[in-house]
């Protein structure tokens, strides 16, 4: 087989590396590889572009100085040192930017980088011990990470990522033998695959990884090879998982280890985890027929997009476990959606769609690609989020780089193949799942096709498709997909809903310029027809602005209306707001709305403009004053390009909802410093808490520090009179380790020395409420809280007002 039909089949998942394996289970539908398919759009093709320029070389770089590489060379003898980084699964963050970069070979030669790759991949395969152990941190003897790891191989599985930097190798090492056929890489994983086929299964070890990825690594090298023992593997660690085998404890929901996989009924726990494994589930589902996993993931993604997903497409609401929260519990201010997870949500929903040809998966997918996923990369393509908010008062900004990296080298990986999920076919029918302007060579009805799209989507919606079947004519069925956000049904379950009125015009259809009738089936517009060189079809997706409401059991956006037009999710943000607050601002069910593209914005985005009401507190009363002001909002991704502040997609439509700006305090006008800790402003932004552990307005602590004495301080515009203090305490307890202080008290300066206020009232540490404490009257330029947090937890502070 060539090499490039070999990439074909195997990026389209077949596994026949010989004929006779041709009818080996596999997905019904198979996608149709990112190598078939050119992005030619304003859109997807710059994006393409900077992920090759600016981001896998940024990853690299960073990857370089921050010694990810130097530990691949240390450990393989090449080069004297200590093990560097924080935690030892960094070595993933070096596989998925080499897979990354071998997806961007694929679309566009280029020598140096394959060089490059080289020089990397000699390094990872020094670094591999004799039999195919490679793990850095511990070839290393990174004492300072034993806690992870422990003192022999496997023995901490629950935390070590021994079986998650494979599963990463893995998928590198295939994605790097497709690009370039070079065994190089694909001999280290094959190597490591081998010895832990030797150490885990039935009669061996019988525990399953503590972060799932090894499953679809296998899956990878079983399609690359034809080694039905990987597929064996990967279907062993999910069959191991929830099982107390051999006396061992489970490790509970947070890591999907409570109960055996088929028995799964809910999305728990870490999000990246979890739907890494769901995506497992579904590939060793298709290879194996295994119904039960098929029943598994269809009721877990049903808990999901019913209960757990948040409007832009993000998965895992909460920091605390990185993870899945109770159903309904959707945050927006401190909605976690790490970028990872948007990323494992999209190969979680693209395996489904493959399962069941459906295209309410699709819909899914669509929604967090366009939205929670490229929020998480900047525009420029060198800065990341990990949290992808829904909400901010400047708390949050994009930076060039993380500690714990893992979203930055997946990016680079997801980008570079994201015309992968644009098309699919089986058998007669042909599936165009995302419209971009495009060009693709497709196999359908055991003939190649071309396809090519043109189309300006996601900013409109008109979208003219051209075939060219190789020779002249051939018959099968084309389906496009008629995205749920114009079929009245934003995601496929009740989570959210229109406000609006349906549009009046609904999806048309020309086949060679005459109109055809719709006909939906699971999603897709069916067309079957012999179909003739340059034949044309015209889709014509209305795109009028919708408001979203959530389900009422959404607490977080009750009241609450959210933008969208076509797939892409809008926001609120403080460079159009007024003197740069957003999140006081009611939208009105009935003011009119307009979309209008801006070239030179964002790098040329479709905004939304009307009018909303912008809400203030009045001082002395409980009275709030409204004022007209224009509305203009961005699409959710586009945010924080233009510094730090106020954004919002939940904007209130009802005033019970409406957050009013504070009048100007005493409190509001000092400048805050404080002792240790990031945002001590959050405690004078005037956003109340509704109790001491409310992660939906910024709070300020001085974790991680325990049981030490600390302080906040208040500077104000000039020396003032002070005589009350009123401090909400922060406490997280049940997720965090912050907890009301042991003791404190306030302070005052007097002649350059602080001094402690006379009172005979007691220092309060109540949860949930207003601790205030009334003493003497002091003149001071500033005030201070000096607290002494309880021994073992950090203190923390929600908001501190003055009198
Ligand atoms: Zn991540």
């Amino acid at each position: 087989m060539s090499r490039a039909s070999l990439i074909t089949s195997l990026l389209l998942a077949v596994s026949a590396t010989a004929c006779d394996r041709a009818r080996a289970p596999d997905y019904p539908v198979q996608p149709v590889p990112f190598t078939q398919v050119r992005f030619a759009d304003e859109f997807w093709a710059a994006r393409l572009e900077t992920n090759r320029t600016v981001t896998i070389p940024h990853v690299f770089a960073k990857c370089e100085e921050t010694g990810r590489i130097d530990n691949f060379a240390i450990a393989g003898g090449l080069m004297e040192g200590e093990q560097r980084g924080a935690y030892p699964f960094d070595d993933t963050d070096v596989y998925k930017t080499i897979e990354g970069a071998s997806y961007s070979l694929m679309l566009q030669r280029d020598p140096v980088l394959e060089a490059y790759l080289d020089s990397v991949i000699a390094l990872i395969a020094a670094a591999q011990e004799p039999d195919g152990y490679l793990y850095t941190a511990r070839t290393n003897n990174a004492e300072r990470l034993r806690g992870w790891f422990g003192d022999e191989r496997w023995e901490r599985l629950e935390r070590s990522h021994e079986l998650y930097n494979a599963g990463h190798l893995y998928e590198a090492a295939a994605a790097h033998y497709l690009a370039t056929g070079k065994r190089n890489l694909l001999e280290v994983a094959l190597k490591n695959a081998d010895l832990i086929d030797r150490s885990f299964g039935p009669g061996k070890l019988q525990k399953p990884p503590g972060h799932e990825v090894i499953e679809m690594g296998l899956v990878r090298l079983y399609r690359v090879t034809g080694e039905r023992r990987y597929l064996d593997l990967a279907k062993f660690f999910i069959d191991v998982r929830g099982r107390p085998l051999d006396g061992r404890n489970l490790g509970g929901e947070y890591n999907q280890d409570h109960q055996p996989v088929v028995e799964q009924t809910e999305a728990v726990g870490h999000a990246v985890r979890a739907s890494y494994l769901y995506a497992g589930v579904a590939d060793v589902a298709a290879l194996t027929r295994e119904r039960a996993y098929v029943r598994a993931v269809d009721r877990i993604w049903g808990d999901v997009v019913g209960r757990k997903l948040y409007v832009t497409g993000g998965i895992g609401a909460t920091g605390g476990n990185e993870g899945f929260s109770e159903p309904y519990v959707l945050p927006n201010m401190s909605a976690y959606n790490e970028t990872c997870a948007s990323i494992a949500n999209i190969y979680w929903n693209h395996r489904m769609f493959l399962l069941h040809a459906d295209a309410r998966y699709i819909d899914v997918l669509e929604r967090t690609l366009y939205n929670a996923l490229l929020s998480g990369i900047s525009l420029e393509g060198n800065t990341f989020f990990y949290p992808n908010p829904l909400e901010s008062v400047g708390q949050h900004g994009r930076t060039p780089w993380f500690t714990c990296a893992c979203c930055t080298g997946n990016v680079t990986r997801f980008i570079a193949s994201v015309a992968g999920y644009a098309y699919a076919a089986a058998g007669r029918d042909l599936y165009v799942n995302l419209y971009a302007g495009s060009r693709a060579d497709v196999e359908v009805a055991g003939g190649a096709v071309q396809l090519r799209q043109e189309t300006r989507y996601p900013w409109d919606g008109t979208i003219k498709v051209t075939l060219e079947p190789e020779g002249r004519s051939r018959r099968f069925t084309l389906n496009l997909r008629i995205p749920g956000w114009a079929r009245n049904e934003p995601v496929p379950s009740d989570l959210y809903r229109y406000l609006d009125e349906p549009p009046e015009v609904a999806p048309t259809l020309l086949v060679n310029g005459q109109p055809v009738a719709l006909r939906l089936e699971k999603g897709y517009a069916r067309i079957s027809r012999t179909w003739r060189s340059g034949d044309t079809i015209q889709l014509k997706l209305p795109m009028p602005i919708r408001r979203l409401a959530a389900f009422d059991s959404v607490k977080a956006d009750r009241g609450r209306v959210a933008l969208q037009r076509g797939p892409v999710v809008y926001c609120v943000e403080w460079p159009e707001g007024r003197d740069g607050h957003v999140r006081n601002l009611l939208l009105p069910d009935d003011a009119a709305l307009g979309a209008v593209f801006e070239p030179d914005l964002l790098h040329g985005v479709t905004i939304i403009r009307g009018v909303a009401r912008a809400y203030r507190k009045v001082a002395g009363s409980d009275e709030l004053a409204s004022s007209e002001v224009p509305l203009t909002a961005i699409p959710y991704y586009a945010w924080a390009h233009r510094g730090r502040g106020d954004m919002a997609v939940w904007l209130a439509r009802e005033e019970d909802a409406v957050r009013p700006l504070g009048y100007p305090t005493l409190a509001s006008q000092s400048r805050v410093t404080a002792s240790f800790g990031r945002n001590p402003e959050a405690v004078n932004d005037q956003l109340e808490p509704r109790s001491s552990i409310d992660h939906d307005v910024p709070f300020y602590h001085w974790w991680p520090h325990k049981g030490t004495s600390e302080w906040i301080q208040y500077d104000f515009p000039q020396v003032s009179e002070v005589s009350t203090v009123e401090v909400y305490w922060f406490d997280d307890t049940g997720i965090g380790e912050c907890r009301v202080p042991a003791s404190w008290r306030v302070l005052y300066l007097e002649d350059g020395v602080w001094k402690p206020v006379w009172t005979e009232e007691a220092y309060g540490v109540e949860k949930d409420t207003w601790n205030q404490v009334v003493f003497e009257t002091v003149r001071s330029p500033a005030v201070r809280l000096e607290i002494r947090s309880r021994e073992g937890w950090a203190g923390g502070i929600h908001e501190w007002r003055i009198q």
